[in-house]
């Protein structure tokens, strides 16, 4: 979970392939765009066709690199990686990406995502021999890939991919490729785009305008592309009729500016304030957002309802993230520094505020009674996503069942909880319409229950991984 309370990514991958380029550098300013999908620590590898760099540190990505670091990663393939964790500890031995290294093969790894029988297959490796320096699933993974008998990469690829179970995007860099892949349902996103006669892969789109690059298109589900000298080949090595795209994505977790599916996020949370509105209504003198990641839904909400748009809620961007201050007085301290009430505004009104979620209930309480102190009259909470009530096994960091507000309230319950005027949340139906996607495209499950694949995804969870999540074992 992040400082703000809000569910998290586990990871942002770059990789790029790109003779005659500073590689490195481009990843890096790559990661630093998609820093937002993990904070925790960051990493970049380079091949150059006969020997790999690699830097990774916890931190930042301008904390962790310099000009001095990157001008010794030399090469044309790059693969970077920010992390936060969600498999393994956080520390530098989960940080990626991971290497694996057979004879003259080497294989430089970045996912990002939750490979669920990670476990499983890590013990079947273990019998085998192999060692393993961190707890994280991706190390299993690029350890399958180096131990596949295939002298063909992208074969090696193709059979670590019917090994391998769970949501992944994945970037590879081989001596002469970089290889992207998607897992079946294609939880987590995974893009492409052209710089220069070259390819560049990422998490999101919001990384190509900052090097130069284009997007092309999104990786397909069950896709595999490799790239090389030749040119890209694609090739799938599945094909579902349904998808699984993360709902969750367009709602909080990619930055706004990004394109997935062919869908602006930015405009899709405008569209999932105006359905709000039209789900929702209030009598209110103003619409304020929760900075920052609410702005285009207050924005859509306010064009939607005719109530005008004000900012309520000031942010201090450069505070330092409240979960390293140690007691809950000094987090509750916290909170408050980082959102300050504009009283000049807020003050006698009545007002929308709107939320893009509400996870465990106490940072929304925490802003409802700032706002009241600085002499708010109403406040309606407006939250342009249904209730939470489940917990996610795709790559999305989030709290035990038992922790969700919603999972034992209902929305009247939660209303009191978080002593709002009114609470209205955007019902399903209308969130999957903002995205103008089909149902069976996105993965819904932490909103309604409904995972993909239940009986064939659970059961290879271990009881433990179920447990830690307040699940127990499908019957
Ligand atoms: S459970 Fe929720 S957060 Fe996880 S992949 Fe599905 S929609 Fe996204």
């Amino acid at each position: 979970m992040t400082e703000n309370g809000k569910p998290r990514e586990e990871c942002g991958v770059f990789g790029i392939y790109a003779p005659g380029e500073d590689v490195a550098k481009l990843t890096f300013f790559g990661l630093f765009t998609l820093q937002h999908r993990g904070q925790e620590s960051a990493g970049i590898g380079v091949l150059d066709g006969k020997k790999y760099s690699l830097y990774k540190k916890m931190g930042l990505v301008n904390q962790i690199f310099d000009e001095e670091k990157i001008s010794k990663l030399k090469g044309h393939i790059a693969v970077g990686h920010n992390r936060y964790s969600t498999t393994g500890t956080s520390n530098i031995k989960n940080a990626g990406p991971f290497v694996s290294r057979r004879k003259m093969e080497t294989f430089i790894v970045a996912h990002n995502g939750n490979i669920v029988n990670a476990g499983r297959l890590k013990k079947v490796l273990e019998r085998k021999g192999n060692k393993f320096k961190s707890t994280c699933d991706t190390e299993v993974v690029a350890q399958i890939i180096a131990d596949s008998k295939h002298k063909d990469p992208a074969k090696k690829i193709f059979s670590t991919m019917y090994k391998i179970d769970g949501a992944y995007s994945l970037i590879i860099g081989t001596k002469n490729e970089l290889i992207g892949v998607r897992d079946p349902l294609g939880f987590r996103p995974l893009v492409l785009g052209r710089l220069n006669g070259h390819y560049v892969l990422a998490s999101e789109s919001c990384a190509f305008p900052e090097i130069g690059a284009k997007l092309i298109r999104d990786i397909k589900p069950g896709e595999v592309v490799v790239i090389n000298e030749k040119g890209i080949k694609s090739y799938q090595f599945s094909h579902k009729k349904r998808a699984s795209f993360c709902i969750f994505e367009y709602v909080y977790l990619a930055r706004p500016d990004s394109i997935m599916n062919t869908k602006s996020v930015y405009l899709t949370r405008e569209k999932l304030g105006k359905l709000l509105a039209k789900e929702h209504p209030a009598k209110a003198d103003i619409v304020i957002p929760v900075p920052d990641s609410s702005v285009p839904g207050a924005i859509g909400f306010s064009q939607q309802s005719g109530i005008e748009y004000r900012e309520g809620l000031i942010k201090n961007r450069y505070i330092a993230r409240t979960f390293i201050f140690p007691d809950q007085r000094m987090r509750e301290l916290g909170v408050k520094m980082k959102l300050s009430p504009l009283r000049e505004v807020v003050a006698g009104k009545n007002i929308v505020l709107v939320d893009d979620s509400i996870v465990r209930g106490t940072t929304v309480l925490k802003i409802v009674r700032l706002l009241k102190e600085a002499g708010v009259k109403k406040i309606h909470v407006r939250i342009t996503a249904p209730p939470i009530k489940n917990p996610c096994f795709y790559g999305v960091d989030m709290p035990r069942k038992e922790d969700f507000i919603a999972n034992n309230k209902d929305v009247e319950e939660i209303r009191s909880q978080i002593e709002a005027d009114s609470l209205g949340y955007l019902s399903v139906e209308k969130m999957i319409e903002a995205t103008g996607l089909s149902e069976n495209a996105l993965c819904t499950a932490c909103f309604t229950g409904n995972y993909p694949l239940k009986g064939e995804f659970l059961k290879v969870l271990t009881k433990d991984a179920l447990e830690q999540k307040g699940l127990s074992l499908p019957s």
